[in-house]
Formats: structure tokens, C-alpha cells, sequence
């Protein structure tokens, strides 16, 4: 019996391209303290490709960075900071903070929308399924690692960057959310330790942002894919280093673990699956499989 399963990464030759999608500038965000220019050099240099500023409440002019760096993608955005702080990001983004954030997210069609940090701390109560449910649209993501949350002197402070478990709760109930893992560069601490690698027919902003908003992407804070496969629910996970791998499911079980670079898995009735690893160079986390039989809703 064969298994279908949706699968973002099917059938898309291209290239992996690295992207952070979540980074402040120290002439519009107090709480971040590396100007733009330097910003820029420094993802210039690893071998970043597209960087998205996202400053808290403020759409940061990139148009001299564009020139000094060609070659790479520069996304406009804003961390809408009023409440609870969500990611807008696009070619162009409008002052869209001006508005609720029900309203903003309403009006964002197009854009890239993605929910940060959303349990930085155990005993506080911040983004829960049910409040992200009542902004009435849901948004493409929410960050599964924030980086800035896991340098050791905000973990000191009790901060936690891992959000896996909301991610299978919004999973296990149907819903379709891509996981993203950001940086959320505000200093040398945590600059670079989380990013994306998008997959992309050609390197341009519409096919980056295509991608992001389409689950062609996997999430990783070092740790680096070599291949995914999939063909009639068989998947079969290759890493550049070694870890422990683990496929998972609905409810957040574990439904297989080992260790290594190789990692294979026969879907059978599962709703969701999908997988996530962790080695000496890293966590890396794919976006979730569907079953096509019991389908998602949004
Ligand atoms: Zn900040
Ligand atoms: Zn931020």
C-alpha cells in the first residue's frame, strides 16, 4: 500500500540558500547594538544570501545596503512590538504597526508573517495556540529556536529558545505552521547561531519569499542537511555530520530514533510527520510531511 504524503520539498531542483529572517539594527532598535553596515558585512562574509531587518516597530531603510552588497537579497520588515511580537516581512513592507495586530496580519497578504519566541520563559505566560488562533489569520510560522533567547547570559536570565512543543501542539490539531529558527541578532552573542536554508528554483526575492511561506526550508542552528527524499510516505534523511535523529508525529511522539547520518522512516496513517536532529554542530529541524488523506486546515 502506498502513502501520500504532502511533502514541501518535493520535486523542486534548485539551490539551498541560507537566510535570516529576524535581526535588529542599532539605529532603530535600543535594545540591539551593531549598526546596519557592520550587520550586513558580517552575513555578507558566512555566506548569508538573504537578510531580513527587522526592527521593533519601524521599517529600516536598505537601500544603500542593496548597493554595497549586489549580491545579496535585503527584505524589508518590522517586529510589530505592541503586544506580543510577531515578524512581518516582504520586497517592501508598509508601516502595518500603525494597526491591531489582527488588522496588520489581515493586511499582510503576500508577506511573510512568523511568530517570535513564542514560550521564552516557563513560568510565563506569552504566546499560547489560543491566542495565535484568535488573531483570526494564522500566520506562515513561528520561530521553533530563537537564538538571542539561547546565549548563555539570556539563558542565565531564564529565557529558553526552543518551541518544538507548541509547534506539535498547533500540528497535532490540524493546523499547517512552518517552523523557523532565527537568530534574532541584536549582538555578537547571538549573532548567526540560527538560520534557514530555503530552497529556491532561482535566487530572488519572490522565489525566497515563495519558499519561506511554502515550507521549502528546513530550520537549524548549525547542523546541515545533505538530502530528503520521499517517495510514496518513505523518507529517508541524510546529514552533512552526525546526530540523533528522530522522526516524529502527532502529539510530539517520538516515533523513531538513531543515531548517525542516515535516517529512514515508512509513513503509514500519521497526520503529520516530521524530522528533527541533533549533533555536536548543531539542532536541524525539517518541516513537517501530511498525510494527504486527513489534510490540514488553516
Ligand atoms: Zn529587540
Ligand atoms: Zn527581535
Amino acid at each position: 500500500m502506498s502513502v501520500r504524503l504532502a511533502n514541501p520539498y518535493r520535486d523542486i531542483p534548485g539551490h539551498w540558500i541560507r537566510a535570516n529572517f529576524h535581526g535588529h539594527t542599532k539605529a532603530n532598535s535600543p535594545c540591539a547594538n551593531v549598526p546596519l553596515n557592520q550587520a550586513a558585512q558580517m552575513y555578507h562574509d558566512i555566506g548569508a544570501r538573504i537578510m531580513a531587518v527587522t526592527d521593533h516597530d519601524v521599517v529600516t531603510d536598505l537601500e544603500t545596503m542593496k548597493k554595497t552588497y549586489p549580491d545579496m537579497i535585503f527584505l524589508q520588515g518590522f517586529e510589530y512590538s505592541r503586544r506580543e511580537n510577531l515578524l512581518f516581512i516582504g520586497e517592501t513592507v508598509p508601516p502595518l504597526y500603525e494597526f491591531t495586530l489582527e488588522e496588520a496580519l489581515e493586511r499582510a497578504k503576500g508577506l511573510l508573517t512568523i511568530v517570535c519566541h513564542p514560550q521564552p520563559r516557563k513560568n510565563e505566560i506569552y504566546w499560547t495556540y489560543e491566542k495565535i488562533l484568535a488573531l483570526g489569520r494564522l500566520p506562515d510560522g513561528i520561530e521553533i529556536f530563537n537564538g538571542h533567547y539561547g546565549t548563555p547570559f539570556m539563558r542565565a536570565k531564564g529565557f529558553i529558545p526552543q518551541y518544538t512543543a507548541l509547534w506539535d501542539e498547533f500540528l497535532t490539531k490540524g493546523h499547517r505552521i512552518w517552523g523557523f529558527a532565527n537568530d534574532d541578532f541584536h549582538e555578537m552573542e547571538d549573532f548567526n547561531n540560527a538560520y534557514n536554508m530555503v530552497l529556491v528554483d532561482n535566487i530572488s526575492i519572490q522565489s525566497v519569499l515563495q519558499s519561506a511561506r511554502n515550507g521549502c526550508f528546513y530550520a537549524t542552528t548549525g547542523l546541515k542537511l545533505n538530502r530528503i527524499m520521499e517517495h510514496d510516505g518513505h523518507i529517508a534523511v541524510t546529514l552533512e555530520t552526525s546526530g540523533l535523529g528522530r522522526f516524529i508525529g502527532p502529539g510530539g511522539k517520538i516515533l523513531k530514533e538513531s543515531e548517525g547520518c542516515q535516517f529512514e522512516y515508512q509513513a503509514t496513517d500519521e497526520a503529520y510527520l516530521r524530522f528533527e536532529a541533533n549533533g555536536s554542530t548543531g539542532r536541524l529541524f525539517l518541516q513537517p510531511m501530511f498525510s494527504c488523506g486527513v489534510g490540514g486546515t488553516r
